[in-house]
This record gives C-alpha cells, sequence and structure tokens, in this order.
C-alpha cells in the first residue's frame, strides 16, 4: 500500500545499492508490459541469486509488501504489472546456461536467459528446445515457464510444460522448494512442477529451470496452400493429420489478414480467397519430400487453388515473409488493437472464424484473425482507436461475445498469451467457481499472506479495456 515506509536499507543490504532502484524514470520503466496496462511500484530490484529471492520474500511477508517477479516484460495479460505500489523484482541478472548435458539431453538454465539465446546454445550439440513464442528474441525462460509460452511448433512438439523437468522455486514466505528430477520419467509425489508451470508469477519464483531437450531436426520442407474457401482449408488441415502426417507448424491466414499484409508489404498475395496455409514439416529428409508430396496432393483434394513449395532456403524466407509481416500490417489499420488468443478444437476453426465474422458486422469492427491453424489457436485482432470511446465500447462487447462463442466450441479464452489482469474477469468463465475456488485455496496454501504477485487471475480487473 502507498504511504508505508519501505524499508530501503534492508533491501539494499539484501541485494546491493547498485541493484536497488527507486527514481521515478527507473519506476516507469518497470510499471507496464506488452498489454500497455501500467502502475508505478515504489522500489525495483534485481537480486542475483536463490538466498537473496528467498531474504527478500521473507521481508516481504514481514512488511506485508507485494512483490511482482518479472523477467523481460513481455507479457501480453499484465501478469508482471505491479498493483498498488511494492516491489518489482526483476530475474534479468539470472541469466546463465548453466549446464548443457547431451547424452541425457537436458539443459539447466537460470530464469533470465533468453529463450532464443538458449536455442542457439544448443545448436552445436545437435539439440533442440522447441517452444517458439514470437517473442523468443526477447523474453526469458523464466517468463516462458510462469506463462507457459507456446508458439507455432506447438501442433507437432507441444509448449513450455512438455519441457520442464524440474525447478528451484523460492515460495511466496521465502522457503527453496525443489521439485522435479533430471529424468524423463519421475512419478514420486504431486506433480509440483506442472503446478508450478503457467502459474504467472503466483506461485513461486523460479531460480533454476531444468529442461527436456531433444535432437535437432535434420532438415524441413515448407508450403503455401491457397484456399478459395476457408472450410476447404480447416478440412485440410484435419485431413493432413488424420493421414498421419504431423506438421511442424500449419498456420492459417484469413482473408483480413491476407489483405492487410498485401496493403503492406504488395508481394502478390491472392487478396480474393478466404484463407492460405502455411505449412511445414521437419525430420529426416528421406521421408519429407513424400510428406511434403502428400499434403500438395490433400490441399489440392480439398480445394487448394494452388500450392507453392520452397526448394531453398530463400524460397522458404519468402513464404515466412506473408505470415511474419501480419503483425507490423495491422498497424497501418488502426492505431491500437485487442488481441485475443482464443483456442478451439482445430475442427471447429471455420465455426469460429464465421462467428467472427459476424460479430465484426454486429458491431461494425474491423477484426483480423490469423495464426495457429494446426492447434486451433486462432490471434483474433480487433482493430480500434482507444481514444474512441464509442468503438471501444462496441469491442469490449464484442470480446464477451466473442469468449461465450469459444467456450461454446469447446475452447479456451487463452492458448498462449494467459490470465494476469487483462483476463481476469473472465476466468470463471471458463473454470467455474469450483475450479476458481481449488485454485484460491492452492493460492492461499503457499502464500497465505497474498504477498507474491496479488491482484492477479482471482482479482476481476478490467483495466485491460481502459489501457
Ligand atoms: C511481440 C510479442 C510476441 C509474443 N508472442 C508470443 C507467442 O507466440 N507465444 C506466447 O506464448 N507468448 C507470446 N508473447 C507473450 C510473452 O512474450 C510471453 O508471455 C513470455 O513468456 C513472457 O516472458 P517475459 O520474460 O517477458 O515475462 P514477463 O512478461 O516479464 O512476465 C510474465 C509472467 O511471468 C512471471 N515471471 C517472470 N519471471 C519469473 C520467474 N523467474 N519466476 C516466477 N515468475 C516469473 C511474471 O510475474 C509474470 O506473471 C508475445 C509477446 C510479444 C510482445
Amino acid at each position: 500500500m502507498r504511504g508505508r515506509s519501505l524499508p530501503f536499507a534492508e533491501i539494499s543490504r539484501i541485494v546491493g545499492q547498485e541493484n536497488t532502484v527507486c527514481s521515478p524514470e527507473d519506476l516507469a520503466c518497470y510499471s507496464y508490459d506488452a498489454s500497455k496496462i501500467s502502475s508505478l511500484p515504489e522500489v525495483v530490484v534485481f537480486p542475483g541469486n536463490t538466498a537473496e529471492v528467498s531474504e527478500l520474500l521473507k521481508l516481504a511477508n514481514r512488511e506485508r509488501l507485494p512483490v511482482f517477479p518479472r523477467g523481460a516484460g513481455t507479457g501480453m495479460v499484465g501478469a508482471a504489472v505491479p498493483g498498488n505500489g511494492g516491489m518489482v523484482m526483476v530475474l534479468t541478472r539470472f541469466n546463465r546456461i548453466l549446464e548443457i548435458d547431451p547424452d541425457n539431453m537436458i539443459a539447466v538454465v537460470e530464469p533470465g536467459v533468453i529463450t532464443g539465446e538458449l536455442q542457439k546454445s544448443l545448436s552445436p550439440h545437435g539439440l533442440f528446445y522447441p517452444p517458439d513464442p514470437a517473442s523468443l528474441a526477447f523474453s526469458t525462460i523464466g517468463g516462458n515457464v510462469a506463462m507457459c509460452a507456446g508458439g507455432p511448433r506447438a501442433v507437432k512438439y507441444g509448449v513450455t510444460r512438455d519441457y520442464v523437468l524440474g525447478l528451484t522455486v523460492v515460495l511466496p514466505t521465502g522457503s527453496v522448494l525443489r521439485t522435479g528430477t533430471r529424468t524423463v520419467k519421475g512419478v514420486v509425489g504431486y506433480d509440483l512442477t506442472r503446478l508450478m508451470v503457467g502459474s504467472e508469477g503466483t506461485l513461486g519464483v523460479f531460480t533454476e529451470i531444468i529442461l527436456r531437450l531433444i535432437p535437432t531436426p535434420e532438415s524441413a520442407r515448407t508450403l503455401m496452400a491457397v484456399f478459395p474457401l476457408l472450410e476447404d482449408a480447416a478440412r485440410a488441415v484435419s485431413q493432413i493429420i488424420r493421414q498421419r502426417i504431423v506438421p511442424s507448424t500449419i498456420e492459417i491466414m484469413d482473408r483480413s489478414a491476407i489483405r492487410a499484409v498485401e496493403n503492406y508489404l504488395h508481394m502478390g498475395l491472392p487478396t480474393e480467397v478466404e484463407a492460405l496455409l502455411l505449412i511445414e514439416v521437419d525430420g529426416r529428409p528421406v521421408v519429407l519430400d513424400e510428406d511434403a508430396n502428400r499434403i500438395a496432393e490433400i490441399c489440392l483434394d480439398l480445394g487448394a487453388s494452388k500450392v507453392e513449395t520452397a526448394r531453398s532456403e530463400t524460397e522458404r524466407e519468402q513464404l515466412w515473409q506473408a505470415r511474419r509481416a501480419v503483425s507490423p500490417a495491422l498497424g497501418r489499420i488502426k492505431p491500437g488493437k485487442i488481441n485475443e488468443d482464443i483456442t478451439v478444437p482445430r475442427t471447429r476453426i471455420p465455426a469460429l472464424i464465421r462467428a467472427i465474422g459476424n460479430l465484426a458486422v454486429k458491431y461494425d469492427l474491423i477484426i483480423v484473425c490469423f495464426g495457429h491453424a494446426g492447434d486451433g489457436n486462432i490471434h483474433t485482432n480487433i482493430m480500434l482507436d482507444k481514444k474512441n470511446r464509442d468503438e471501444l465500447k462496441r469491442a469490449e462487447m464484442a470480446v464477451e461475445e466473442l469468449f461465450r462463442t469459444v467456450l461454446d466450441l469447446g475452447g479456451t479464452l487463452s492458448g498462449e498469451h494467459g490470465v494476469g489482469i487483462a483476463k481476469s474477469p473472465f476466468m470463471q468463465w471458463e473454470v467455474g467457481d469450483e475450479g476458481l475456488e481449488a485454485m484460491g485455496r492452492i493460492k492461499k496454501a503457499l502464500d497465505p499472506l497474498n504477498i507474491l504477485n496479488p491482484g492477479k487471475m482471482f482479482t476481476p480487473n478490467r483495466a485491460f479495456f481502459r489501457a
């Protein structure tokens, strides 16, 4: 609570004066994340080891001081944003890869390691850490674990939770817990590792992470298929997987996304069609050509008007260019957007995209859909000018109706970005009263004074719409 007197001297003693900041300029830098929700902390600290994190949390309990763990601050739902003052605990000094063990195919890392840097370090060992959030060049492994990040490769390789074997966690009360094992198998006791993954900084602060690795795929083939009809594109996605080919990525762009990119890059995309699929298969070269040919046949049989296959790395890059350009292209449509990462069973994608089209008409909004068709995770972008109160109100109503539709289709409100502040008003819709209560009891058991990352998940908060 603002107005309290902070024990600055004690905080500085724990982490060092050089790792404690509280000037207005510094506090402003740690007041927001990529959601643009913001609130000033009272102090920002940069601990350097597990013992310091533990001491800080013990002090926070004594002083009833809220603590907000933070990685790179790239979260999309305000999960790292402080509330009502408090201490932001930045974990970026924990930036060492402690061990790469090629024989047991594991890596032990500190949470502040940048995801893409880890992936580069593994490459000379022929090892692969598959989770590929689009933010991997700047987000941290700790943030990825806390949010259970995923990306286009999830359709074949899964998400962050599938690669976390164990954790060193400082619990909200300051005690240090070690979860999991260094082995792929391990079934002793409750799976506390899984409980921690995706806990959004509310159950503990990770200071060491044991990751499972796999061999790097030898090669890849990339195809782009053009579908005049959206339903045909969606049928092709299911049919490819039913034919026992599991691509590493199947990305979709709807007509509004295709048009946005074409207006931005002028690369000759077909703006009259309803969908583009970008499909990649990876693995041993001997089977890849066969898989790519089979995928092309399936797409053409099911109504694709054209399928292009990249024959070189340059051509592969060209095919990906359209997909990568979607986000920057959107900036030309409106100054702001509400980006939802709803997810439905892949067979329900056509129903979802049709429903979104109806919402766009009903609420007079521009809504652009693209994303990971292989796992049903469709990024739905409501384009708007947040200063236009009327447009904002219509967008707010469209989001609520969208969420109801997603749940009716058997989906989830978030495939990647999490709950944080932005989705907290809606969490109960998905998990129900019982789910919310069970999670609240776990939180209370581990954090009796509600010190760690309060105001997230459980506290409905509509700040999102005002951000
Ligand atoms: C351009 C862009 C693209 C993105 N694309 C994707 C995507 O494809 N897929 C995806 O899943 N997400 C994506 N994101 C969202 C974001 O990058 C992820 O949620 C990422 O995992 C956040 O990592 P971070 O280091 O920035 O964490 P922060 O934003 O700093 O924190 C996120 C949460 O993690 C907690 N936390 C951080 N470190 C720790 C720790 N050591 N111990 C305990 N809790 C901790 C924080 O308290 C907070 O609750 C994207 C974001 C941007 C800006």
